[in-house]
């Protein structure tokens, strides 16, 4: 085939084979809501921690300077824990994806034409006739890193592009617990006692309602069940860590 009829056709095959990098993110918001997905979600984790123990603490004994304390500690050690796990988790998911990567590069290097095969033989298991598999494959197969970016999403199920950085994952983990477990604490910066008990209260019920709302809007679930549940989840929580610190509290002061 002449030289200058290739790249259009490598275009429209590879857009019609759903390829094509502009028409997958555009379909997909999850490729590039990842990021702030990640952010809502450790949030709302450090709101809930957060809620359920400044009000724990305050159950047990409302005095500024233990409550203060018990949520500065609460915020510091959730935050690095959420950073620790991310870091740890994306380096590994990242040297798994870089590894089989390799491997299949190797593969390519060393037997390009059974991989031409196989890679027919993967368009023909999705239901394209033979012949057009076989011609998929070979334009597929001429560039080294089309063929490469090819084998791992079909074969290995793997998005080269989607490899994240753990610098950052842990960084921005760290920030989004912080923010979460820092509203329900606020309060006690500025007054204490049972006023403080109950803005830690409201404060924490409307954020992990709009923090839920924001859940709902990014999964398309619906905003309105996403709010209830995560409100509900820190109902739940800060209700049953209340009455145990009140139970406490009582024992030790009475
Ligand atoms: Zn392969």
């Amino acid at each position: 085939m002449p030289s200058t009829t290739e790249p259009p056709l490598r275009v429209g095959l590879a857009r019609r084979l759903g390829l094509a990098r502009r028409a997958r993110t555009s379909r997909h918001r999850d490729v590039q809501g990842n990021g702030t997905r990640a952010a809502v979600l450790g949030a709302g984790d450090g709101l809930i921690t957060n809620v359920s123990l400044v009000l724990g603490v305050a159950g047990a004994s409302a005095a500024g300077p233990a409550v203060r304390l018990a949520g500065l500690a609460g915020l510091l050690a959730g935050a690095f824990s959420m950073a620790a796990g991310e870091l740890v988790s994306v380096r590994a998911q990242d040297e798994l994806v870089r590894r089989e990567i390799d491997v299949e590069a190797e593969e390519l290097r060393s037997d390009p034409e059974e991989e031409q095969r196989e890679l027919a033989a993967m368009y023909e298991a999705r239901g394209v006739p033979p012949e057009d598999a076989a011609t998929v494959a070979r334009i597929l197969s001429v560039d080294q890193a089309v063929a490469l970016d090819t084998h791992a999403r079909l074969e290995l199920g793997i998005d080269p592009d989607a490899v994240g950085s753990a610098g950052a994952a842990g960084i921005s983990s760290f920030f989004s617990f912080a923010i979460g477990a820092l509203l329900p604490l606020l309060p006690w910066y500025f007054i204490s006692g049972t006023g403080a008990v109950i803005a830690s209260i409201l404060v924490g019920a409307a954020a992990a309602a709009a923090l839920g709302a924001a859940i709902g809007a990014m999964t398309g679930r619906g905003m309105l069940r996403t709010a209830a549940r995560q409100l509900g989840a820190a109902a739940i929580a800060a209700g049953v860590t209340y009455a145990v610190g009140s139970l406490i509290g009582a024992h030790t002061t009475g």
